[in-house]
């Protein structure tokens, strides 16, 4: 075996596992070694039966005497029923629901059973306890601290501690990368003895040691790539891009609205960084609703004062549409906007001549090219290798990670030499931002413009479901759309009804509740132009109900939507609700955000009480940061935080650390080999790229 042997080729792992392994991004022996327990039990208190206690964690170490199947009428499970004697006494064990167990534990086998000591009338007993046979090497399950591992789909803890078992001894192959002045430096165990213990520690004080040294990799990963982009990017030039004064006055004048503080802060700050040859690498990051959209407009609009071109792209062709709606109103008279896009294309300044699409295409990519066009919105239809710029000099992204990764650095190529800002609605604590993304500079709008209607948010009891209908009945006879959030695309086997998924909530409401009003639905697995032609016809007010997984939660702007019904919400961090409440209260019509929880816990139901009366974005995503960590509060396809398996923004005094040696790193690179060689194999998680 080696570090790249594949995961299906492990002992006992058939088709089923290995695809349940590779959704948690387990393909090869080396991943399995990188794939973290989240907790562990200390199992290690081996207690002879007679001085066993009610609720202790222990380990019984003894043979087994009777072993028995029985069904219970009351709860129709299977309870396997065993007794357990050493030289002290003899204790009752109970399984529930594994039938097999008669069939691979006998009378006279000796066993390990690890778990917590319950009592009845009839004395103390183990229940659904973890075991082992006795052998001669050391246990894996039992008798020691023990891994617990984040489990996907039916694989089991034994499976997993089983597959990393058999990986183990390849920990040794791993070559160390961090040089040894760093590690004596910072105190850190090898890479190979991190990834031993951090599995199978033999005390806690270990695990500890290992997990350090493991935080501080991706730490010093991280930061080490953020070091190296800054200051390959300082020796890049961009043009310069004047401010013009009295220009920018007038279009802030001839706005509908005065600008909020912040909005002025982030325009100024992204008009300050343009001035310079320095290309520009900003992160705007607002809440929906928040107004990023014309202080993109001032940083563009200056670009074509200064006879440059610029381009604005988003992820989507709805948002791209949305983006040159309001730039060719925003900027009526002052610059030339057009729009390319897979399936549009036009032209704020007049009609493209051609009748077809082909044609219209190549007319745009012509003017584009010939500098015709002043500013250029599209998706990823603006990275063709057909389309060229004339001084292009600002490069403005929204939603940046929902592009993926090829597109990302193709639009890196594409904007090679120009100022590069990049919009998100995420709000980002700024310890987040300067982690992750210590390479650029943030700008943040912490407010939204004066005036909105505060969104109505309720936790709905189950018992009120009936009336929060006929409220979405009557909201609906006054022309408002309503959209329904499921955390589920179908209902995924038989025992998670309760998770609400969109097609059986499609079904109900559209057949059940509401059969005289018109129910869409949308999830990812639909073919994108399935996807945008929904949107669209919701937009168009040619649907009243839209039912919806998370894939509605970034960006599209439907003022006539009043209503967002949030289905097991228990199942979305804050940060996502407030996206998914964002997509509502864009007009002047009261908003109303309702959330249903089939099963909350106490932690869960209070997480969403919190979220009623809490409406400021960045408020609740540290919130979230605090309840959850980073990479279930954005979810670990947001660029860098798949590198935060072990580190949280809470390992404050490591962050510092490596940070420290991060910079130090960087300055002479060079001299490093097997660092450089780390950081450029690891995931490139650039923010440019
Ligand atoms: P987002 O940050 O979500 O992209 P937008 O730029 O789309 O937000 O702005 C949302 C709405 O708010 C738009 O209709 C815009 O015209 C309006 N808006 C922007 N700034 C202000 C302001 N300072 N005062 C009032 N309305 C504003
Ligand atoms: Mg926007």
């Amino acid at each position: 075996m080696q570090l790249s042997t594949p995961i299906s080729q492990f002992s006992r792992v058939g088709k089923t596992t290995a695809k349940h392994l590779e959704r948690v991004g387990v393909r090869i022996a080396k991943d399995i070694l990188y794939y973290f327990p989240f907790r562990y039990e200390d199992f290690r208190n081996i207690v002879p039966i007679v001085n066993l206690h009610e609720g202790s964690a222990v380990t019984v170490t003894g043979k087994l005497e009777l072993i028995a199947n029985r069904r219970s009428f009351r709860t129709r499970r299977t309870i396997t029923e065993a007794l357990i004697s050493d030289a002290t006494g003899s204790i009752r064990v109970l399984w529930f629901n594994q039938p097999f167990l008669t069939e691979s534990l006998r009378p006279g086998d000796e066993l390990l059973l690890s778990g917590i000591v319950k009592a009845d009338m009839l004395g103390p007993q183990l229940v659904s306890p973890v075991y082992e046979k006795k052998t001669r090497g050391e246990p894996t399950h039992t008798a020691r601290i023990v891994p617990m591992y984040p489990l996907t789909g039916g694989v089991t803890q034994k499976q997993m501690r089983f597959l990393i078992k058999q990986a183990l001894p390849m920990a040794e192959a791993l070559s160390e990368w961090l040089p040894e002045s760093l590690r004596r430096g910072n105190d850190l165990i090898s890479l190979s003895r991190a990834l031993t213990m951090v599995h199978f520690p033999s005390d806690m004080a270990e695990a500890e040691t290992a997990t350090k040294r493991l935080k501080f990799d991706e730490l010093f990963t991280l930061q080490l790539q953020a070091a190296l982009a800054r200051r390959e990017l300082s020796l890049r030039r961009a043009p310069k891009i004047t401010f013009h004064e009295a220009e920018i006055k007038s279009f802030v004048k001839s706005l509908p609205f005065t600008l909020t503080k912040f909005q002025k802060v982030a325009a100024w700050e992204i008009l300050k960084d343009i001035e310079k040859t320095l290309p520009m690498n900003r992160l705007l990051s607002g809440d929906v609703g928040s107004g990023k959209t014309v202080v993109a407009a001032m940083a563009l609009y200056t670009a074509v004062l200064n006879d440059y071109q610029a381009v604005l792209m988003a992820p989507t062709e709805v948002l791209a549409e949305q983006h040159y709606a309001s730039l060719t109103i925003l900027l009526h008279g002052r610059a030339r906007v057009g729009l390319l896009t897979r399936s549009s294309q036009r032209l704020s300044s007049g009609t493209l001549p051609s009748r077809t699409k082909v044609a219209q295409k190549r007319e745009l990519i012509k003017i584009i090219k010939s500098g015709e066009i002043d500013i250029i919105v599209g998706t990823q239809a603006l990275l063709e290798d057909a389309v060229n710029f004339r001084r292009l000099a600002l490069v403005i992204v929204d939603e940046q990670h929902r592009f993926g990764v090829a597109q990302r650095s193709a639009i890196k190529t594409k904007g090679q030499g120009a100022h590069f800002l990049s919009m998100t609605a995420t709000p980002i604590p700024r310890s987040l931002a300067l982690l992750l993304y210590g390479d650029l500079d943030v700008s943040q709008i912490r407010e939204l413009p004066p005036g909105r209607k505060p969104i109505i948010t309720r936790l709905v009891d189950p018992a009120n479901r009936g009336k929060a209908y006929q409220f979405i009945r009557e909201q609906t006879q006054r022309g408002r759309q309503v959209f329904v959030v499921c955390p589920l695309i179908e209902d995924a086997h038989p025992e998670s009804v309760e998770k609400k998924s969109v097609l059986s909530e499609y079904t109900k409401l559209s057949q059940d509740v509401f059969p005289d009003l018109r129910v869409r639905f949308l999830h990812g697995k639909l073919k994108t132009v399935e996807k945008e032609a929904t949107l669209r016809d919701f937009k168009n007010r040619q649907a009243d109900i839209l039912v919806a997984t998370s894939v509605i939660e970034v960006g599209i702007d439907i003022p006539n939507a009043s209503i967002m019904m949030i289905e097991g919400a228990e199942r979305f961090g804050l940060a996502q609700l407030h996206q998914f409440r964002g997509r509502v209260g864009r007009s002047s019509h009261q908003s109303y955000c309702l959330l249903f929880t089939e099963d909350a816990s106490a932690a869960a139901e209070d997480r969403l009480k919190y979220f009623e009366h809490h409406n400021d974005g960045f408020a609740l995503a540290e919130k979230d940061l605090e309840l959850r960590g980073p990479g279930e509060v954005y979810g670990t396809e947001q660029s860098g935080l798949m590198q935060l398996r072990l580190a949280t923004l809470a390992d404050r005094d490591l962050i510092k650390d490596a940070r420290a040696a991060a910079e130090k790193i960087a300055l002479e690179i060079q001299k490093y080999p097997a660092v450089a060689r780390h950081v450029g194999t690891e995931k490139k998680v650039l923010h440019l790229e």
